[in-house]
């Protein structure tokens, strides 16, 4: 699996978007609702309003530009179709564990490959001497997420949002926090795994700091037996569509806790679980990047004022 592999398949598979859009009519998003990353990033960050807004709000944060445009339509920003069932619950499942994996490392791929780039993005908030760039540092123009370059604080925010989006989808998007339904397992009812931590295989920051393929088989090893996600009508990390999901234990019918409505986030407290576990992770995430930063531009205390910016409104003011 090459480094360059993301953003290949990202390409095709936004490109095959583009074609298919003809085809595909419009539904509702069928992802953990904007409003619920807005809630579960709400609670993870006590940042300045006007900043915490640009990162979370329902449609405009940028923990939700995964959701719009052709991104919506790409399996790994979600977690998607990383599908398995054990033999001893369905015999000939049509996916091996190993490819259910594969789909899982490519969402952890898409949130380190975006925690580099916030990092990086984050050299150009501070001068050489640690002082703050006024003119890099304030949102009075909104950001455009559509990975252009902008503003230093609009290049981080938006990188950030795109790494934890993939990470908050994954506790909504498979069994890794909830339990099944009390009866048999199946394709239907697969089994929870009810775990209340964070998932191990989630360690973006040391992945960050590590060749792809060295913390791929770390993350490899990690992963559950049982653990799922759904399959859903988008693009694999092959670029690959499965329409119709037959045979396959579904993101929408099956395993999805989107919304507190969804079949399975109405076995007991599934809901509650999956936004628990987002939230938990957010915290994690944020904090590695806080450690990251310090680690990274320690001269200057750079790293320390890059924090006090991206958590402030006013930072020529707040950050001296
Ligand atoms: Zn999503």
């Amino acid at each position: 699996m090459s480094n360059r592999m993301p953003h290949l398949v990202r390409t095709a598979a936004a490109a095959a978007f583009v074609l298919a859009l003809a085809a595909v009519p419009a539904g509702p998003a069928l992802a953990f609702t904007g409003g619920n990353h807005e809630n579960v990033t709400r609670a993870a960050l006590s940042w300045e309003p006007a900043t915490l807004s640009a990162m979370a709000d329902a449609r405009k944060g940028a923990v939700n530009a995964d959701d719009h445009g052709g991104y919506f339509l790409i399996g790994p920003l979600h977690c998607d179709n990383a599908d398995y069932l054990a033999p001893r619950h369905v015999e000939d499942y049509p996916r091996s564990r190993d490819e259910a994996t594969t789909e899982l490392l490519a969402c952890v791929r898409t949130s380190v490959a975006h925690f580099r780039n916030a990092v990086r993005a984050a050299d150009g908030l501070v001068d050489a001497r640690g002082a703050v760039r006024a003119d890099q540092s304030d949102l009075s123009t909104s950001c455009t997420w559509q990975e252009t370059p902008g503003p230093a604080k609009c290049d981080v925010l938006e990188e950030l949002g795109r790494s934890w989006h993939p990470v908050q989808d994954f506790y909504a998007h498979s069994n890794w926090s909830d339990r099944a339904a009390p009866g048999a397992a199946g394709i239907q009812n697969p089994p929870g795994l009810a775990r209340t931590g964070v998932a191990p295989f989630f360690d973006v920051r040391r992945y960050s700091g590590m060749d792809d393929a060295a913390w791929t088989r770390e993350a490899r090893a990690l992963v559950p037996e049982d653990l799922a996600t759904g399959c859903y009508p988008d693009f694999d990390s092959a670029g690959v569509k499965d329409g119709d999901c037959t045979g396959r234990v579904t993101h929408n019918r099956d395993l999805n806790k989107d919304t507190a409505a969804a079949r399975r986030s109405r076995t007991g407290d599934n809901f509650d679980r999956a936004v628990a576990g987002a939230t938990a992770e957010t915290i994690r995430q944020w904090n590695d990047f806080r450690a990251e930063l310090r680690a990274a531009y320690p001269d200057h205390r750079r790293g320390e004022r890059m924090i006090c910016i991206l958590t402030h409104d006013d930072p020529a003011a707040s950050c001296p």
